[in-house]
């Protein structure tokens, strides 16, 4: 233990550290993670042979317990009694945020439900690292996690999502990359733009936007673009097809909001131009 988790472990206090870890690349682990990790009684992983080896690389030890999908419910009880007798417990998953698409939500609600805190030590996430990066708007955006494995579920997700307005936001595995970019050109459209985004932080990071149609065929026939982890963020519906509004009708709109409530303004210009409101609203504020 360094000095710095030596101090940490005197001061730290019972209960859940929700730890986040790198996606690729060591570095991105922060100071603070190396502390707490280095400081706690024990540490809760999805899979204790992956957590094993990214602790070894920070010349960690520590007791490793199993938290899965398929134990989740029964080891909760057993943590959650631990830290009632004054345990610290990180929570880390194989890699990333903890609860993001990972397990862990049970623990943080029964360990809140104790009574007990919850501290986050927060880091790396492959939802936030691609949005940062995919050129794509993230004042709001929809995070969809994996889509179903099953063909016609996940074509039923993808036509509900169709004309979700905002950013969306998915994990794909690269088994069905390929079957996904292609139900999404038919429910989405061929000229919705994604951005690909694989192997973030790693040494063969791809981050590519540009439309379905292009990305398919790039993917289909570049075999590399089929191994590793990816994520996709898709634009929303809105930004594509928002139809241009004629200048009158944007000039009327802004003369009548001087004599009307605006939402009668709107539609009076929309029903004689033919034009949708949130078209009208948004350009008219645009002027
Ligand atoms: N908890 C993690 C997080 O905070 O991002 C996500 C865990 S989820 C089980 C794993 C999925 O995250 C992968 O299949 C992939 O879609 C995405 N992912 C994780 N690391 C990634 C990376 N370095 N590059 C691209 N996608 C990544």
């Amino acid at each position: 233990m360094n000095q710095q988790s030596t101090e940490l472990a005197d001061s730290l206090s019972a209960g859940l550290w929700v730890v986040a870890t790198p996606i690729g690349n060591l570095d991105d682990i922060t100071s603070r993670a190396v502390a707490v990790l280095g400081a706690v009684d024990r540490v809760a992983a999805e899979d204790t042979r992956v957590s094993a080896q990214l602790l070894a690389h920070f010349g960690i030890r520590k007791p490793l317990v199993a938290l899965h999908d398929h134990n989740e419910q029964k080891a909760v009880a057993g943590l959650v009694h631990a830290m009632q007798q004054g345990e610290r417990i990180a929570l880390i998953s194989d890699a990333g945020t903890p609860l993001i698409s990972d397990p862990g939500y049970r623990l943080v609600r029964e360990t809140q439900n104790a009574g007990l805190p919850v501290i986050p030590a927060p880091g790396p996430s492959a939802l936030v690292t691609a949005l940062s990066v995919s050129g794509i708007a993230t004042d709001r955006f929809q995070f969809e996690g994996f889509l179903p494995a099953k063909a016609g579920a996940r074509r039923q997700r993808l036509q509900q999502l169709a004309d979700y307005p905002h950013t969306l936001v998915f994990y794909e595995s690269v088994h069905r990359i390929e079957a996904t970019l292609k139900d999404m050109a038919l429910h989405f459209g061929s000229e919705r733009e994604v951005c690909f985004c694989r192997e973030l932080t790693k040494r063969f990071e791809t981050i590519r936007r540009d439309t379905l149609d292009v990305l398919q065929a790039w993917v289909a026939g570049d075999a590399d673009q089929k191994r590793g982890e990816i994520v996709l963020v898709v634009a929303g519906r809105e930004l594509e097809q928002q139809k241009e509004i004629p200048k009158a009708a944007r000039d009327l709109f802004a003369r009548l909001r001087q004599e009307l409530p605006p939402s009668r303004a709107a539609r009076i210009v929309a029903d004689t131009f033919h034009c949708s409101r949130r078209d009208l609203y948004q350009q008219g504020e645009d002027q």
